[in-house]
């Protein structure tokens, strides 16, 4: 076995583990937006995030438009990557980020419709799938859609979930092996952060 196909990746995780790769963040997610959080050091992390806009919850959207762009203007001036949260807000979640040159763009725990999909995807993005985006049966037909150099696969918030098995799912969905896989999201870090 190659040194590729034993790294795996975890787009998107609150609870970084030994042995899996993940990008450092620095964000202000929307539901805290009217918290009041100092800006976060996005100088020193790997990719600007979560940030967003998230309509299902009742965060007060001006407010979650204001730190969406303060942070996707951090993310342009300093050539980071972002990670987004975007629930409901599809569309206006991308006609904001079209205003900013963002070096790499991830829709994290993606879940939509196909049509959704190639859109993000039409504009350059990637889609991160977690184990939400698997219960939800319009979302697999989006994996389906999507190539495997635009994918990633995430844990997110569930200390629980062993990132292999989001692989394993997503593997099967794409008709590849688990090794497969795993070099292609390789690729794809190293494509996403310039390595
Ligand atoms: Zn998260």
């Amino acid at each position: 076995m190659n040194e590729a196909n034993e790294i795996i990746v975890d787009i998107h995780t609150h609870h970084p583990r030994s042995g899996v790769l993940s990008p450092t963040m620095a964000g202000i997610h929307p539901w805290d937006a009217e918290r009041g959080i100092a800006p976060p050091d996005f100088a020193n992390c790997d990719i600007v995030g979560e940030t967003g806009l998230d309509y299902a919850c009742d965060v007060d959207r001006a407010t979650q438009e204001r730190l969406f762009r303060e942070q996707l203007g951090a993310a342009e001036r300093l050539q980071k990557p972002v990670v987004l949260h975007v629930v409901k807000a599809f569309e206006p979640a991308v006609n904001i980020i079209a205003n900013y040159k963002i070096e790499g763009v991830v829709f994290h725990g993606f879940i939509g419709s196909v049509q959704q999909a190639l859109e993000a995807l039409r504009r350059g993005y990637y889609l991160s799938f977690g184990e939400r985006s698997l219960r939800s049966s319009k979302t697999r037909q989006a994996i389906v859609a999507t190539p495997l150099e635009r994918l990633f696969c995430e844990t997110d918030d569930n200390p629980a979930l062993d990132i292999a098995e989001v692989y394993t799912e997503v593997a099967a969905i794409k008709g590849v092996t688990l090794a497969e896989l795993k070099k292609e999201i390789y690729k794809n870090y190293k494509t996403l952060f310039r390595l």
